[in-house]
């Protein structure tokens, strides 16, 4: 039973979306459904009206952009993102972390744009779109707007999110030559969400040196964040498993003094996984991600 009442509409353009939205205060907007309804059934929410989006076919898909990004529409499915070959060649660690989402029903159904809106806190794609750099674009009555995931995951968790903002698509930056990207993640067993993942992206130059290096970790965090001191100490370094190993170690300590600079970020407990459970798996993940990682990029060159 749903115990709250609600209207529903499902306009074929953005106009007549954001304007749904800004007409009507608490309104939300429907894309899969499997975050929302099932906290509408469970009585945490109660919007008085659904902006159902999936008549509007300019939100879904996947396309090369020529100003060098490629524009992942917020209403394509997982498993669209997780087959696609250009993604899986270019942007493996986009490709993996969808292919990680719940089972093949789920990623045939959930769209890529819904869970920063939502602020999941194992969502594995978070961590992804750090390493990639990717922008997110948003329309309101107000007009467009461009923020880059750096900014907008923390964001989100911190739930300043407009409710009156429709995310359009997700950005990814073409990659450089000699880079590649990777994710691990270990799953609950039940449930399969993400206790502890972990993205990382490298970018190799012909003198086998580490120009750039992104690490980032979700779902053992209560939001995804970047690791800085595993980057910085990867960077200029030959990509040998010493050099991985020194780096890898910074991780747990990395997390660790995130979270006491920043109020918001806790690292995640539960009866399946304690904080420091998870803590340790950050630190294997981020061995095991920048090795793979690594050996891409490095095979990337031919
Ligand atoms: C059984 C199960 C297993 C799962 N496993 C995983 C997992 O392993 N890893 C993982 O990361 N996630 C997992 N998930 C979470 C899943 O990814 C989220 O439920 C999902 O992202 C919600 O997607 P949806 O399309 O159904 O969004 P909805 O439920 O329709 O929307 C969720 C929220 O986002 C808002 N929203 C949606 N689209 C937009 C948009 N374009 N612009 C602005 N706001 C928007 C909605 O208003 C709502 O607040 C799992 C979920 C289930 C049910």
């Amino acid at each position: 039973m749903i115990p709250v009442q609600f209207n529903y509409k499902a306009p074929d353009n953005l106009e007549a979306a954001t304007k749904l939205l800004s007409e009507n205060q608490g309104a939300q907007v429907l894309a899969g459904g499997h975050s929302l309804i099932a906290a509408i059934k469970s009585g945490k929410i109660s919007p008085p009206l659904l902006v159902d989006l999936k008549k509007i076919k300019s939100l879904e898909g996947i396309k090369q952009e020529e100003k060098g990004f490629l524009k992942v529409g917020a209403m394509t499915a997982y498993d669209k993102v997780a087959s696609t070959s250009e993604i899986r060649e270019d942007y493996s660690a986009l490709a993996e972390a969808a292919n990680n989402i719940g089972d093949a029903q789920i990623r045939n159904w959930e769209r890529i744009g819904n869970i920063f809106a939502y602020s999941d806190l194992a969502c594995d794609v978070q961590a992804v779109a750090l390493v990639l750099e990717a922008n997110f674009n948003s329309v309101s009555t107000s007009g467009n707007h461009t923020i880059v995931a750096d900014e907008f995951i923390a964001l989100g968790f911190q739930r300043q999110w407009k409710l009156n903002e429709i995310i359009t698509s997700l950005d990814f930056p073409e990659p450089t030559p000699g880079s590649s990207s990777a994710y691990e993640c270990i799953k609950h067993p039940a449930s399969s969400y993400a206790v502890c993942g972990v993205a990382a992206s490298i970018t190799i130059k012909e003198n086998n040196i580490i120009s750039k290096c992104r690490v980032a970790v979700t779902a053992a965090t209560s939001y995804a964040i970047r690791l800085p001191q595993v980057e910085t100490a990867m960077e200029g370094k030959i990509p040998t498993i010493e050099n991985i190993a020194v780096a890898a170690q910074l991780a747990k300590e990395n997390v660790l003094e995130t979270s006491k600079t920043h109020e918001e970020l806790n690292i995640m407990s539960d009866v399946y996984a304690s904080a420091e459970y998870r803590t340790h798996l950050i630190g294997v993940l981020t061995q095991q991600v920048l090795v793979r990682a690594t050996k891409q990029a490095k095979l990337s060159f031919g």
